[in-house]
């Protein structure tokens, strides 16, 4: 990728020991600081500077291939979202209490986005927000304080969000620490939950079992909670009529369905909100962050004016910083980019075009169990024996590893660690995807 945006060669393949050297001091000062890095999976994480497009750039002047970003579709250091947030940042930025402009602009936006009869939108600063806030809106609109989430998901950090994220993978103490109020269902994957292949139609009636039980125990549900696309486990669609029997169940218990798009929504499966259209539904509520703001704080719910309406009569929802006016330019010129720049399409095109290309090096490399996902939101799993799926969870770090010593920042995900999710940002080229391709072969090729 270095020659391709005309940047100094990365030296990561040289092996050179600065980055080691860097990296300890950081993890050191980290550890002195208690600060809690993002993500720090890797013992010796790159020292990034800058960014461009989907490559990001160390101080020691190595350029790495960002394929696990899904904050920025529009890549790293775009100058039309620089530029704006700055001129806002210039002029005005207060609260979103005054309404300015490009709060309602962006509000407008996002509503007709959204499907009808889904209008109504409330502004926060993250995914947990979101989520928390969505969860908040349905047991405020119901007047119940039960919610069915499914296993191994992450909706959060927020109290709310928290309590519903089951992934064992995220927080060790998650089922042991879950509050009453939280019923977890099945994790609808078919790929290796309990129920597999043509197996995996028994997750819905089971669910939609679980919700009647409630119901009829007097604790019906406000709310079921899900990604709508099988996000943790490297992009896994839902089997089939699953969110259609689900959605009806909550429903008739008199609850609500709240999907979790901050991930694999706004674009990244190559339309708005593939997930659940795909499935044939309307949820209720939607919670939308990440890539909303390109990285800029920015996160919604989106809900209809009915529900928005009860939840308003049990209290007075305001954030300070939510949907502030240089959050909401931020998230107006991200719809512009979207919208300008084909994003949804190159996520569709690009990211059909890595699957084929990735589904080709299974063929060669048996640890490979599956290729999965959608757009550019792809998982690759790795297994030990393709019969009995055994994951290949350190053999996982360890491509990662050797990964970015060849320059792609990759990391493993899911509850076995065994699943490199791929996320570029949405503007990455065929080029990058063929260098991932390369480097991936390489290592598989040479080990790790
Ligand atoms: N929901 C899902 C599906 C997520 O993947 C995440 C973050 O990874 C969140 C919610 C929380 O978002 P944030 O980290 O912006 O608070």
């Amino acid at each position: 990728p270095a020659a391709a945006i005309g940047l100094a060669p990365s030296a990561a393949a040289a092996g050179s020991g600065d980055l080691a050297h860097d990296a300890a001091d950081l993890v050191a000062r980290r550890d002195r600081t208690f600060a809690e890095v993002q993500e720090h999976y890797y013992d010796a994480p790159p020292r990034i500077e800058r960014g461009w497009r989907e490559h990001l750039v160390g101080t020691d002047g190595r350029v790495y291939l960002d394929m696990v970003n899904n904050v920025t579709p529009l890549g790293h250091g775009h100058p039309g979202l620089a530029a704006a947030v700055a001129k806002q940042l210039r002029t005005l930025n207060t609260n979103s209490r005054f309404n300015y402009g490009a709060v309602v602009e962006f509000s407008e936006r996002l509503a007709a986005m959204a499907p009808d009869p889904l209008d109504t939108v409330f502004l926060v600063n993250s995914g947990s927000e979101a989520t928390d806030l969505a969860i908040r809106v349905t047991l405020a609109a119901t007047g119940r304080r039960d919610v069915v989430s499914v296993l191994e998901a992450y909706h959060g950090w927020t109290y709310a969000s928290d309590a519903v994220s089951t992934s064992t993978a995220d927080n060790p103490n998650a089922l042991a620490s879950r509050p009453d109020w939280v019923h977890a269902v099945e994790a609808p994957n078919p790929f290796r939950g309990r129920y597999r292949g043509d197996e995996a139609a028994r997750y819905a009636p089971e669910a939609a079992e679980r919700i009647r039980e409630l119901a009829a125990s007097g604790r019906p549900p406000a709310a079921f909670i899900a990604e709508t696309f099988y996000g943790n486990a490297g992009g896994i669609p839902l089997p089939d009529g699953y969110l259609a029997e689900v959605y009806a169940a909550v429903r008739e218990a008199g609850g609500l369905a709240i999907a979790d798009e901050v991930q694999a929504g706004y674009g990244r499966l190559g339309q708005w909100f593939w997930g659940f259209q795909q499935q044939g539904v309307v949820p209720d509520v939607i919670a939308v962050a990440k890539a909303a703001g390109n990285g800029y704080p920015l996160g919604a719910v989106i809900t209809t004016r009915e529900i928005a309406a009860r939840f308003r009569t049990q209290g007075y929802f305001f954030s300070s910083t939510g949907g502030s006016p240089a959050s909401s330019i931020a998230g107006l010129t991200v719809l512009d980019a979207f919208r300008d720049d084909g994003l949804q399409r190159n996520a569709a095109d690009t990211g059909a075009y890595l699957k084929s290309r990735l589904e080709a090096l299974a063929e060669r490399h048996p640890l490979i169990g599956a290729v999965h996902g959608l757009g550019l939101y792809l998982g690759v799993e790795f297994v030990r024996d393709r019969a009995t799926l055994e994951p290949a969870t350190a053999e996982t770090a360890a491509i990662c590893d050797r990964l970015l010593e060849l320059g792609v920042i990759m990391q493993p995900t899911g509850d076995h660690q065994n699943v490199l999710k791929v996320k570029p940002p949405l503007v990455a080229t065929r080029e990058s995807a063929d260098f991932f391709v390369a480097m991936l072969d390489r290592v598989l090729t040479e080990g790790w």
